[in-house]
């Protein structure tokens, strides 16, 4: 048997609506973006969703519309995929690394205030593997030092911390559209805000700081369409009809596309417990997970990793430490002692398939071989 470790649920449903697009006369961002944004904003019952081409530029228009500036700091988790400290680098701001908890693999909130400067600006904190972290905390310790949390969300769509969907709690929320995500739209991100001049301000960056509303203004009596301004130095971060349509697509199933990972976690959770050698992922009780990954943790699991490999199943590694890549190590000058809860989980974490479409049949499959390799 072979099982990938990931596979996207992409059905007719999708293909048809991207055919539709390409019969059409409009490719880029136009009607099916607009109607995208607002169908994800009605979803999440936030105010403002702004649709771009990756997690990676939602992240660096939020950081945009908050004013970073250069010397300025902003506080990550080490345990995160790598875009998360780099959007802060776009600005000449230094990323200030935080441990992380060895239970939820998300920022240790108890570790946070003792990075707070004078010089910090925000706090990203990211929901690893679809679990929120605990937001009452950092949104009380933001208040407190007043500061901005922007959430890296690229694993939670959907998941709710103390029955509030995330996209609506933080200043900005992030999310990813990359396929291995819990919704595809090929490439492509969102950012959600209930603050109409972050919201604004995004929209103008993601298009070259063009102001759209700029030929209301312009008083040469007709509608002179063709005029706009730069109000800003935006970047190429729009997305296109062609990924919206599948977005809205995605979309719709997304509660399914959720309930059945759920199921695949709930049928591992059982099974693992039952072995002593496999320690499995808590999501606390306040919370629900998206189930974007499901990480065990084992002694062996480099071994593991191989002989999972040997006989058909993908799996993977998340994450790397932020504080352990040549190019930030150098650059930032972290301390490899200052994370030792991250150090402690990067050697024993495997993620496993998890993905709607996964069969009974391959779901055992995984089970049966953990189970006979995990030390
Ligand atoms: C995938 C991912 C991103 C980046 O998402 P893109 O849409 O590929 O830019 C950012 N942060 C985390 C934690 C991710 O896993």
């Amino acid at each position: 048997m072979k099982i990938p470790f990931h596979k996207s649920h992409i059905t007719n449903q999708e293909i048809e609506a991207v055919v539709s697009v390409m019969k059409s006369n409009w490719l880029t961002m136009g009607e099916k973006t607009i109607e995208f944004e607002n169908n994800f904003k009605e979803y999440l019952g936030v105010d403002y969703a702004v649709s771009c081409n990756s997690a990676t530029s939602a992240l660096h228009l939020a950081l945009k519309a908050i004013g970073l500036k250069e010397a300025d700091e902003v506080i990550i988790p080490t345990n995160t995929f790598i875009a998360s400290a780099e959007v802060i680098t776009y600005f000449n701001a230094i990323p200030v690394l935080c441990d992380i908890e060895a239970d939820t693999f998300n920022i240790d909130i108890n570790k946070i205030e003792e990075l707070i400067t004078k010089k910090t600006k925000a706090i990203m904190p990211v929901h690893i593997a679809g679990q929120p972290c605990d937001m009452d905390e950092i949104l009380s310790i933001a208040n407190k030092h007043h500061l901005k949390v922007i959430e890296d969300s690229a694993h939670t769509l959907p998941a709710t911390y103390k029955n509030k969907k995330i996209g609506t709690i933080g200043d900005i929320t992030c999310f990813s559209f990359y396929p291995t995500k819990t919704m595809t739209t090929g490439e492509g991100g969102m950012a959600t805000t209930s603050n109409a001049t972050y919201a604004k301000n995004m929209k103008i960056n993601r298009l070259h700081g063009i102001d759209r509303d700029a030929w209301d203004r312009y008083k040469m009596g007709s509608k002179a369409s063709w005029y706009y301004e730069i109000v800003d130095n935006g970047f190429k971060y729009n997305t296109t009809d062609l990924a919206s349509s599948l977005g809205i697509e995605q979309l719709k199933k997304l509660e399914q596309m959720n309930s059945a990972r759920f199921k695949i976690a709930e049928i591992y959770s059982q099974e693992f417990s039952k072995q002593k050698n496999i320690i499995i992922p808590t999501v606390k009780t306040d919370r629900t997970s998206a189930w974007h990954l499901y990480i065990i943790k084992v002694s062996n699991r480099d071994e593991l990793y191989e002989k999972l490999k040997e006989v058909g199943i993908g799996t993977s590694v998340h994450f790397i430490p932020v504080h352990m890549h040549p190019y930030y190590k150098n650059k930032f000058r972290y301390k490899e002692t200052d994370y030792p809860v991250a150090n402690i989980n990067f050697k024993k974490i495997l993620s496993l398939p998890i993905f709607p479409g996964m069969s009974e049949e391959e779901i055992q499959y995984v089970v049966e071989n953990v189970c006979k390799y995990a030390k």
